[in-house]
């Protein structure tokens, strides 16, 4: 027993066809010399992408076969864009098909408690990629090529075991949410800066589910310039709320995304180390069973808030302290008022 860690030279593959992105094979360096520094990697055994071509069949639970073929042929004639924000390269299919193979495989040893953690430090990211590309109307697949997240979510609801996805990337997770939606085996929490202010403009409190499963999927929206103070007590309440509607999962899937830390470069929010270590132990409460996929992060993030996630959820090593943030101008009472407004939505009582 253990936890993994899966890297694999496919990974790092994925590169802009030309010029700079901020999606590139750099941020896995960052991220793992990081685990690295604060004796982290050394606490994991190191796995390769488990074989990956079969899962390409099975990535049709998730996206349309004109969705897989679109990749498959861009990245066969060498690469491209699918969009204005998302590349493709002659890896990129390849490097798609590896992470989700290595979440579909961490999931499962995971679940069946071969494991009892597992990271995938893998890129490309996946949780805007919806059935069709991009999702729930968002402009562009927001760097994203397989929702390796939302495939793995499926399969072991399929196996059975209760499901949760956390999801904590600055952004929301609109191709996992627009995949799961009329789902009722999977509750979804994701935390993200206020939709109105930022990509993908979708992950509204009153987006719940379809359905049967309307009331599992919660979206808390963190008002632009929240610190430690707000993101904590959000997080917090949006857990107990999942649990006392939904019950505990049995396995926990992170959608991890470190973008939301201070100073990382695309957004808002001001979270330090704390809210990490917090959001650590929030997922450990849910489940001691764990699978962690990367998602965005494009700087400061992977070098300090991944390591101080990492450190709590594994229970042993250094992490990277540092003093709490506290919110900017109204945030905190406006993230406040979002919370009830899911709260209403879910038909929550003591709202
Ligand atoms: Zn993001």
């Amino acid at each position: 027993m253990g936890a993994l860690l899966y890297r694999d030279a496919l990974f790092y593959l994925h590169e802009p066809p030309e010029g700079y992105h901020m999606e590139e094979p750099w941020r896995l360096v960052a991220a793992y010399e990081a685990l690295r520094e604060w004796g982290l990697a050394q606490l994991m055994y190191e796995t390769p992408a488990p074989p990956w071509e079969h899962v390409r069949r099975r990535l049709l639970e998730v996206h349309d076969e004109s969705y897989v073929r679109l990749v498959e042929k861009l990245s066969m004639r060498g690469g491209g864009y699918l969009d204005a924000d998302t590349y493709v390269n002659a890896y990129t299919f390849a490097a798609g098909l590896a992470v989700a193979a290595s979440a579909l495989d961490a999931a499962v040893r995971v679940a069946s408690g071969e494991a009892e953690a597992a990271l995938v430090l893998g890129r490309p990211p996946g949780h805007h990629a919806g059935r069709y590309g991009a999702a729930m109307g968002a402009p562009t697949l927001g760097f994203c090529i397989f929702n390796a997240t939302a495939l793995a979510a499926k399969t072991l609801a399929d196996l059975g075991y209760r499901v949760y996805v956390l999801d904590f990337d600055l952004h929301h997770g609109n191709g996992t949410q627009e995949i799961l939606y009329r789902d009722p085996r999977v509750v979804h929490v994701d935390l993200h800066q206020d939709p109105s202010t930022i990509y993908p403009g979708t992950g509204w409190p009153w987006q719940t589910g379809e359905g049967e499963a309307e009331g599992t999927k919660l979206n808390v929206v963190l008002a632009p310039g929240a610190g430690d103070d707000a993101i904590v007590e959000a997080a917090e309440a949006a857990v107990e709320m999942a649990v006392e509607m939904h019950g505990k999962p049995d396995v926990v899937l992170v959608d991890a995304g470190f973008d939301a830390y201070q100073g990382d470069g695309l957004g808002a929010l001001y979270a330090s180390t704390n809210t990490y270590r917090v959001l650590a132990r929030l997922t450990r409460r849910l489940s001691s069973r764990v699978v962690v996929v990367l998602e965005g992060g494009y700087s400061s993030g992977l070098r300090r808030a991944l390591p101080a996630y990492m450190a709590e959820l594994l229970g042993a090593g250094a992490w990277p302290a540092e003093e709490e943030t506290r919110s900017r101008g109204r945030a905190l009472e406006e993230t406040r008022e979002n919370l009830r407004r899911l709260c209403r939505a879910l038909g929550h009582t003591g709202c």
